[in-house]
C-alpha cells in the first residue's frame, strides 16, 4: 500500500472515532435535558461510528499495514436546542462525506482498487446519514417551539435500534 494512502486511512480511523465521541457527548447532553429519545438516537449513532472506525482498522490489518491511533479531540458539552444539535450533526456528516470522497479520489489516483471498492459502502452510508439528518431537521423546523411536538419526536426516536454494520 502507498504510504500516503495508509496515512489517510489512519487519519480516517481518528475521524470516525471522533464522530463516535461527538455523538456520545450529544447523547449525554440529550439525557441531561431529559430528551431520552434523542439520547437513544445519538447512542445508536455512537455505536455505528465505532463500526465505521473499526471498518478502516480491519481494512489496514487485512492489508498487513501498521495502525496508528491519534489523539481524539474533546467534543463540546452543550449543544443548545434539539434543532441546533441536529444541524451540528448534519454539518459534521457533510465534513465526513467530503473526507470519504477525498479518500475515494486518492484511491483512484494511487490505483488502489481494493481500497476504492472498500469505500463504496461508506459512500452509500454517507448518503443515508445525510438523508436521516435532513429528515429530523425538517421535522424540528416544522415544530418550532411546539413542545408537545418535540416530545412526540423524542418519543419516536427512542425506537431507533442498533444493528451492527456489515462493512
Ligand atoms: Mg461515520
Amino acid at each position: 500500500m502507498k504510504e500516503n494512502v495508509k496515512e489517510e486511512i489512519n487519519k480516517q480511523i481518528n475521524e470516525e472515532m471522533y464522530s463516535a465521541y461527538l455523538y456520545l457527548a450529544m447523547s449525554a447532553y440529550s439525557e441531561s435535558m431529559d430528551f431520552k429519545g434523542f439520547a437513544n438516537w445519538m447512542m445508536v449513532q455512537y455505536l455505528e461510528e465505532m463500526d465505521h472506525a473499526m471498518g478502516f482498522y480491519h481494512f489496514l490489518q487485512e492489508r498487513n499495514e501498521r495502525i496508528e491511533l491519534f489523539e481524539i479531540k474533546k467534543p463540546e458539552i452543550e449543544y443548545g436546542k434539539p434543532l441546533a444539535m441536529f444541524e451540528a450533526v448534519l454539518e459534521h456528516e457533510k465534513h465526513i462525506t467530503a473526507r470519504i470522497h477525498f479518500l475515494y479520489e486518492l484511491a483512484q489516483r494511487e490505483k488502489d482498487y481494493a481500497f476504492a471498492s472498500f469505500l463504496k459502502w461508506y459512500i452509500d452510508e454517507q448518503v443515508e446519514e445525510e438523508v436521516n439528518d435532513n429528515e429530523i431537521i425538517g421535522k424540528l423546523k416544522m415544530l418550532g417551539d411546539n413542545s408537545h411536538g418535540i416530545y412526540m419526536l423524542d418519543k419516536e426516536l427512542s425506537g431507533r435500534t442498533y444493528k451492527k454494520a456489515s462493512i
